[in-house]
């Protein structure tokens, strides 16, 4: 691990003034320590905003709900309001990672993770996302089973966020701050994808921190349900995993959202399976053809076409989750 400086901050001013030559903040640290320990970043200086008061507390009010971004994932997960009317979000930020994980885990930190890709968290290969003159995404015909179903043309990297996947289907705003004053992006275009930037996985730029989450009041009659699938219990990240929203009218489906995270290199909606669901009545075969559509443009690689199956499994049962007609799945993970 490189040699770094260490600056404790209680207010946003005095972090931004610290955001410079390289710097870069710390919340949990959770998933900043292990690139660090793994030398994949090498940050001069860590600027740590845990002890800013005004970074944390968790609002729900008429106008929605009001995040601040050292929210813990334990705090979102156990908060009522929360899981009464933004069940898809206390789910998500419930079945991620560990207890002892989602104790320090801030919901800023975990919007802002690196992606997964073993090739990328390597220090012993350099890819086209390292930026380090090679022009390969190793994923492409080397080890691929976890690696993205979608949009993997030009890197295979997954998505790693769990609550970003609810917070795209509750079309959610992204407070960011920086010395120039405040900026509101919605989270539907706060990531960007390989194709636009290898370097950058969202809008943030050097000096900015997000400074809240905002997530709209429901519309009267939502339901919603997150669950994620993969091969351990616990103390993983999801193989797939599905977001779903639903304005009900009795058992018709008004509108609908369908978001998956580890899919592709950033989370998605389905406009397609939103499509079938869009007036329809909520039963298992709608749910399963919301589930194939979904996964209509997938591109699979040589190792990964069983998560083509696994989504079509985490997207329908979640659609009946959401909509009342199945308990949470057993074998869903988390
Ligand atoms: C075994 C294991 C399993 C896991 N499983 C899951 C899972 O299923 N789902 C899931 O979602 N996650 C999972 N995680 C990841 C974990 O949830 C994240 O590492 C954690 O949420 C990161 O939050 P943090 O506060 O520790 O962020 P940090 O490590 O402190 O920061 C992460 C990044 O965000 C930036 N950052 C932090 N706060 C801000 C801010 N306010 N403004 C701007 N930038 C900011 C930092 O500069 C850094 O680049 C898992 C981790 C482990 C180790």
């Amino acid at each position: 691990m490189n040699k770094f400086a260490f600056v404790d901050c209680t207010t946003v001013d005095q972090a931004l003034a610290e955001l410079k030559d390289g710097a870069v903040i710390k919340a949990g640290g959770i998933d900043l320590l292990d690139l660090m320990k793994d030398g994949i970043v090498t940050p001069p200086k860590l600027v740590n905003i845990r002890n800013v008061s005004s970074l944390r507390g968790i609002t729900a009010s008429k106008d929605g709900l009001h995040l601040g971004p050292l929210a813990t994932l334990s705090e979102l997960a156990a908060h009522p309001e929360i899981q009464r009317d933004y069940s898809a979000l206390a789910d998500a930020a419930g079945h991620a990672a560990t207890p002892q994980i989602r104790n320090m885990a801030t919901l800023g930190g975990n919007l802002t993770q690196r992606p997964r890709c073993w090739y990328f968290r390597s220090s012993d290969f350099d890819c086209k996302k390292k930026g380090a003159g090679s022009d390969e995404c190793h994923a492409h015909e080397g080890e691929n089973q976890y690696h993205a179903v979608m949009n993997n043309s030009t890197c295979a990297m997954v998505h790693p966020s769990s609550t970003a996947v609810p917070l795209l289907a509750m079309n959610a705003q992204v407070e960011i701050t920086s010395k120039r004053g405040k900026r509101s992006v919605p989270i539907s275009e706060f990531y960007v994808p390989p194709e636009k930037s290898l370097i950058n996985e969202t809008v943030l730029q050097t000096g900015e921190i997000i400074t809240g989450i905002f997530v709209p009041a429901p519309e009267s009659g939502t339901r919603s349900a997150y669950q994620k699938y993969g091969e351990k219990e616990s103390f993983d990240w999801p193989l797939a995993d599905a977001g779903i929203v639903l304005v009900m009218e009795g058992e018709r489906c008004r509108k609908a959202a369908v978001v998956m995270g580890v899919a592709a290199p950033t989370p998605i909606r389905s406009q397609a399976a939103e499509a079938v669901l869009t007036g329809a009545t909520i039963n298992e075969a709608t749910a399963r053809a919301a589930a194939k559509a979904a996964m209509q443009g997938a591109t699979p690689l040589s190792q990964n076409g069983f998560k083509v199956q696994l989504f079509q499994t985490a997207i329908y049962r979640t659609i009946l989750l959401a909509a009342g007609q199945m308990q949470r799945d057993p074998s869903a993970i988390g």
